[in-house]
């Protein structure tokens, strides 16, 4: 076996002179043949001399040995696999035919009477030419073949001596030079188009293969950055196109919004890692309940959203949830781990004609707040009622930025007694916007809105500042100190830091930490490590910390005793006809058992009634917070009430 030569181009040229040489090897035998005939016919007419046509035997034989070896070659496919040994075979079979042909100049006078053999001189180098030419590709075969015959020919002219014979051998020598140089020179610019070709060839698959690498990467790079990286879900930019393509189709089209709840416990009680295979299982599910023509997609975190399109996207969306819903009753197995999870379901359908984008988003996004505001782990479809909150909302959001920077908002403040003796101890911070054609905004959606809007630490310090402005209003009077208590909603204890913008102001108006209470929710203690932080820097700062609607948040009381607490304040659904309610009369008097001894303060919200006030004094409940004490006022109405509440607002009050 030969080795293939490993340099490619090389290997390319001689695959490319085998199959030339093999293309013309038939014509070439087959003139060789039929001059050879002719040459014998020659002879025997010129002196009638039989064994010439032994000679033609051998040369027929000759050539169809080579066209039988030829055509193995061919049908083995040798000029592709190894074209070297193809160009020998060749050359040694061109050889051995040249050998045959020498026969006739050298013995001649075998086959014929005649002593003059120019006119064959003349043939030979006639057959000589041809091979030599019909070879161009591969030299060195035509030379096999011509060599020994020009040779055997130059012989015979110098051995017969004669004057012609000598010419003729010069003119042969001159000839066959001629050829051999030619031969040269034309297998050289076969070799060097050979080259040209293949380095074209090679220069345009290398830039078909940079090509479709670029393509290839192209594609893959179109793939990631259409595809979340860690479920395989279609990812927001995706989705962003598809909505946008399927809201303007005039079809109909839903958005089905899911979000796992309380997904933070997870990574805070087991993990990060565990928390992305929760969010993985839960796509995976997904998945499986969609549709061929829905498309899931992971919008970020452990949101998810479902786009459907066509008719009755309303109920097909439904059945949806109501499928996802079902496969999330099965547990999923995390590390080893049973985990049931829920999800809260927002739908937003729209039968049919354009519908903008956002505007099916933020339906959807109501209705997933309706869900998540309903108790979780349930399904709600955007309805009329939402379509108005939801208008209430633009509205809001539109206006609040001027409303914040031009003064269209204001802080009132309620005040909170002892109850025993009507002694004020401070005031509650309360936000009012009077919007000028939704009327008054509730607080909690003003905050919602501050957060959406990224104003939420421009809202606090607003606040805070008033707060503040307050204090020191009350210290330029002869009233005793109180303090003030400021609302901060739980979800901006992640976004920005309460308690460092409230540091600020209190430097700046020279006001003592420990006189601004920090009221927060119960919700925000269900995610402690984010609030870790906040409550560390409250405390440290010397901020007071309340517990704002104690009771409708589910804390356990015994959760009270781990905190760093001053004061409790307890729902006003508990306070409202405390008198009768027997329940709530022993949840009161529960919380203040524990509270009581740990130093807590406990304030009842919402008091308006003296036998209200009485029944909670009753049960352990010291201060009070209500219109029985004090409505809401601005500040100079808050500061004019405390210098005059030196009397006892309980009686004054009834
Ligand atoms: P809710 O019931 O109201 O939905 O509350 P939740 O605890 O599920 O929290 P929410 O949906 O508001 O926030 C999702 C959290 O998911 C916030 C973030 O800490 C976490 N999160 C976001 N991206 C990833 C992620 O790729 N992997 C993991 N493990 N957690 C993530
Ligand atoms: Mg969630």
């Amino acid at each position: 076996m030969h080795a293939i030569s490993s340099d490619p181009k090389a290997t390319a040229v001689a695959k490319a002179q085998a199959s030339s040489a093999l293309q013309n090897i038939y014509l070439t035998l087959l003139s060789n043949v039929v001059i050879a005939v002719s040459l014998a016919i020659l002879l025997y007419l010129d002196d009638g001399k039989t064994l010439i046509f032994q000679w033609l035997g051998a040369v027929i034989a000759m050539a169809l040995l080579r066209a039988w070896w030829v055509s193995r070659m061919v049908s083995a496919g040798l000029e592709r696999r190894d074209p070297q040994r193809v160009l020998r075979h060749l050359t040694v079979a061109a050889f051995a035919s040249g050998l045959l042909w020498s026969a006739i100049p050298l013995a001649f006078w075998a086959f014929s009477e005649k002593q003059n053999i120019d006119y064959i001189a003349f043939i030979m180098a006639g057959t000589t030419t041809g091979a030599i030419i019909q070879s161009l590709a591969c030299s060195r075969i035509g030379l096999a073949f011509g060599a020994p015959v020009m040779i055997a020919t130059l012989v015979r002219m110098v051995v017969s001596g004669s004057g012609t014979g000598y010419i003729i051998a010069l003119d042969a020598i001159f000839l066959t030079f001629m050829l051999f140089r030619a031969a040269v020179i034309g297998e050289r610019s076969f070799i060097t188009s050979q080259v040209t070709a293949f380095d074209a060839t090679d220069l345009a698959n290398s830039l078909a293969d940079a090509n479709s690498e670029v393509l290839n990467s192209n594609r893959a790079l179109e793939t990631l950055a259409r595809a979340d990286p860690l479920t395989g879900l279609a990812n927001r930019s995706h989705f962003r196109d598809a909505a946008q393509a399927a809201c303007s189709s005039g079809r109909g089209v839903a958005f089905v919004l899911c979000d796992i709840d309380s997904f933070k416990t997870i990574n805070d009680t087991r993990g990060h890692d565990a928390g992305d295979r929760v969010i993985e299982a839960v796509a995976n599910l997904l998945r499986a309940v969609c549709h061929a023509d829905d498309l899931p997609v992971r919008l970020g975190g452990d949101e998810f959203i479902v786009l459907l399109q066509g008719d009755g996207v309303t109920e097909r969306s439904l059945a949806l949830a109501g499928r996802f819903t079902a496969a999330l009753k099965a547990p999923l197995t995390i590390a080893g781990n049973a985990l049931t999870m829920t999800c809260s379901i927002g739908i937003a359908a729209h039968e049919g004609g354009p519908i903008d984008v956002e505007d099916l988003f933020a339906r959807a996004d109501a209705a997933l707040y309706h869900a998540k505001a309903d108790g979780r782990a349930c399904t709600r479809i955007f309805d009329a009622r939402m379509h108005d909150q939801l208008a209430l909302q633009r509205c809001i959001d539109l206006d609040l930025p001027q409303a914040l920077a031009q003064g269209g908002l204001h802080v009132e403040f309620q005040p909170q007694v002892a109850m025993a003796t009507g002694e004020a101890i401070g005031f509650e911070t309360l936000l009012r916007w009077r919007h000028p054609k939704a009327g008054m905004i509730p607080p909690p959606d003003i905050v919602r809105a501050a957060i959406r809007l990224k104003l939420s630490d421009q809202l606090l310090s607003f606040i805070g500042e008033r707060a503040c402005a307050l204090l020191r209003a009350v210290d330029h009077t002869n009233a005793a100190p109180v303090n003030v208590a400021i609302n901060v909603s739980p979800r901006e204890l992640s976004i920005h830091s309460p308690a460092s913008i409230l540091k600020d102001l209190a430097d700046r108006y020279g006001v003592d930490p420990r006189r601004i209470e920090i009221e927060i929710t119960e919700e925000a203690l269900f995610d402690p490590k984010q609030c870790a932080r906040e409550l560390q820097r409250i405390d440290q700062f010397g901020f007071g910390l309340a517990i704002d609607d104690f009771g409708v948040g589910h804390t356990s009381i015994t959760n009270l005793m781990t905190m760093e607490l001053d004061t409790i304040k307890i729902d006003r659904s508990f306070v409202h006809g405390i008198t009768a309610n027997r329940q709530n009369q022993q949840l009161i008097a529960a919380i203040a058992a524990v509270a009581r001894p740990l130093g807590h303060r406990i304030i009842a919200e919402g008091v308006e009634t003296e036998d209200e006030a009485q029944a909670l004094r009753m049960l352990g409940c010291s201060y009070g917070q209500g219109w029985l004490f004090g409505r809401p006022m601005v500040e100079n109405e808050a500061v004019a009430w405390l210098t005059r509440s030196a009397r006892p607002a309980v009686k004054s009050a009834g």
